[in-house]
């Protein structure tokens, strides 16, 4: 039987969500997209061939949200909006008892932290309420979490180090922009590496450990080490694991305006004055550069993210990457997104597919790897992020 989504936040992502949840009618029977500003809401909307329904609400007031809720009547919650909601968001679903999925977690605006604490503070909430909270259900966290868990289920008997690599080879032809939301790609790449190792965590300076790896069907780009979200529940969740650690790639274009913004002092978080109005710089620099939504029209080129897992299988080392390409310009074609935004929105749509038709369906709050990846994994393939595991050599890791 079809059911009823909600989702919220019309940016890059929420475009390819809704998109996708209107190719599949038969679960998701009624959309209503809302976020700040509904005409970007009707934009979106207007590019369907199946009719919506939009709304304005400020996902940062919970009362909001939930008079939305009463209205739609939702089955389920896509939070695709920014982190700073996530914590309003689902307060408004406990409120409500609908079910909640998000791509990201929750961060408070004043401190660039990106950690599960707050969110997994819900967890005895979600449980008494009866409802299913699906945290970090994007490509990373997300697709590579479920890569990890699936193949702690069929490939390995014992995983040793996961190295998780994102690279985005794609070229939009502006001499500097972000993929996703500015503002959380900048506080994301200028905070502190980190990585766990031995059941410890290990820091590193911005970007200081690199890696040329060589991407299939994109070749050797190098790769900087730095932390990101998933590493988090990852270190929790497959069992004895040594070694976690995240890569993403940056051109020397990306990374010299970086450094000129930081050095003048445009990607502080805390606000200064301006003309007698506090402004964030960061906020700041946000409205000048372009809206990662218009990238998609001149985006060329591919990406490739997966894990690179090593461990034993059968008494033997293994070692294989498992991962996924995805075509900017093909997904353009489809969605009108790129595919950074394609490759978070599928797989938002998937693990909410996963908890309306009961696959997924607990009471709690979960990581996505905390779930049955086969289901996941076969509807990745389908929906547009095929992925293939590449066995590599048993030579030791060059890093
Ligand atoms: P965008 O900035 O393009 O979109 C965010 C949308 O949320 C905008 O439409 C914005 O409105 C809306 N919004 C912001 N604040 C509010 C609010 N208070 N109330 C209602 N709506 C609001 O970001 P993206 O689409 O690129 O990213 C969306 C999410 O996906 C982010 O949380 C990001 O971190 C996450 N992400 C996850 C990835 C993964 O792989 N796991 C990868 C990439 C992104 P307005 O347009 O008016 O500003």
């Amino acid at each position: 039987m079809s059911k009823r989504v909600l989702i919220i936040g019309a940016g890059g992502v929420g475009r390819v969500v809704t998109h996708k949840c209107a190719q599949v009618p038969e679960v998701f029977g009624s959309i209503c997209l809302a976020s700040r500003r509904r005409e970007k809401c009707q934009t979106i909307a207007s590019e369907l061939s199946v009719p919506i329904e939009t709304a304005e609400v400020d996902a940062d007031q919970t009362p909001e949200l939930v008079r939305l809720i009463q209205k739609f009547k939702p089955d389920i919650l896509i939070n695709v909006a920014l982190p700073y909601q996530d914590l309003t968001i689902m307060d408004a679903c406990l409120e409500t008892g609908v079910p909640y999925v998000d791509t990201a977690n929750y961060e408070p605006r004043d401190v660039a932290k990106f950690e599960y604490h707050w969110q997994w503070a819900y967890r005895d909430r979600f449980r008494e309420k009866g409802i299913t909270a699906l945290l970090g259900s994007g490509f990373d966290p997300g697709v590579t979490n479920v890569f990890c868990a699936y193949a702690s289920k069929h490939l390995f008997d014992r995983i040793d180090t996961i190295d998780i690599l994102d690279c985005n080879a794609g070229d939009h032809g502006h001499p500097f922009a972000t993929n996703f939301n500015p503002e959380i790609n900048i506080r994301e790449i200028t905070s502190r590496g980190r990585y766990w190792e031995q059941g410890e965590w290990r820091e590193t300076s911005p970007l200081e450990k690199t890696w040329d790896f060589d991407y299939p069907g994109i070749g050797v780009k190098r790769s900087y080490l730095m932390y990101h979200e998933e590493i988090e529940s990852l270190c929790q969740n497959i069992p004895n694991v040594k070694r976690i650690r995240f890569w993403m790639t940056f051109g020397e274009q990306y990374l010299t305006h970086l450094k000129v913004l930081q050095n003048v002092g445009l990607t502080r978080i805390d606000p200064v004055e301006f003309n007698g109005q506090p402004i964030v710089p960061l906020q700041f620099l946000k409205a000048m550069l372009p809206d990662p939504g218009s990238l998609g029209p001149r985006t060329k080129g591919q990406t490739c993210i997966g894990c690179l897992i090593d461990g034993e299988k059968d008494g033997k080392h293994r070692r294989v990457f498992i991962h996924n390409n995805c075509d900017h310009e093909s997904c353009y074609r489809e969605v009108k997104a790129q595919a950074i935004s394609y490759t978070t929105g599928v797989p938002a749509m998937i693990g909410a597919k996963m908890i309306l038709d009961g696959r997924w369906q607990q009471s709690g709050v979960f990581n996505i790897e905390e779930f049955d990846p086969d289901p996941f994994m076969a509807d990745l393939n389908q929906f547009g992020l095929p992925w293939k595991v590449v066995e590599l050599g048993h030579e030791s890791l060059p890093i």
